[in-house]
């Protein structure tokens, strides 16, 4: 233990530095980079979760525009919305990449939440409030979204997506 300038007594472990403030202020330091506020920022579960959803939503968002881009078709905006969002990209060139730009929402949203899911099937949530927060919702609540959102109903990309196999199998008939 030992006191600063400032009157405040601390305790040194490695790295991380216990601080009690003459007005029994206890706050958690580690090097430099001390701010409590930022602890309690970061920690926030309810917070972590909320911006977890909105990743959740921009992953969907940049699968469409990346597969809009690799077919050749200019991407507008990407919009961010409470429940949704959308991708504006120039007409495609064929049906086929219409429903291939459908799939790729959703298909972004699998390559992020099948890892998390199975990581969380074999070794179980974690004790740490933040962590469960993003395992879940970006791995089993992304998973949900995405099985919706592929129900066969507009606005949903399932409207598009499941004319994949017709559109391939009149591609075939062309070539
Ligand atoms: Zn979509």
């Amino acid at each position: 233990m030992r006191s600063g300038f400032d009157g405040t007594e601390s305790i040194e472990l490695g790295k991380i530095r216990w601080c009690r403030r003459p007005s029994s202020d206890l706050s958690l330091r580690s090097g430099s980079t001390s701010s409590p506020a930022l602890y309690r920022f970061v920690g926030s579960t309810p917070l972590v979760g909320l911006l977890s959803y909105l990743s959740v939503i921009l992953i969907h968002e940049v699968g469409h525009l990346v597969a809009a881009q690799r077919l050749g078709c200019r991407v507008e905006s990407i919009k961010l919305y409470a429940l949704f969002g959308t991708t504006d990209f120039e007409t495609p060139w064929t049906r086929l990449d219409h429903c291939v730009i459908a799939w790729s929402g959703v298909l972004a949203q699998a390559v992020v939440a099948i890892p998390l899911v199975a990581w969380v099937s074999v070794f179980g949530f974690t004790d740490i409030g933040v962590v469960n927060a993003i395992l879940a919702i970006l791995g089993y609540f992304s998973l949900g979204i995405a099985v919706f959102n592929l129900l066969p109903i507009k606005p949903l990309d399932g409207a598009t997506a499941w004319g994949l196999l017709p559109a391939l199998l009149a591609r075939k008939r062309i070539l």
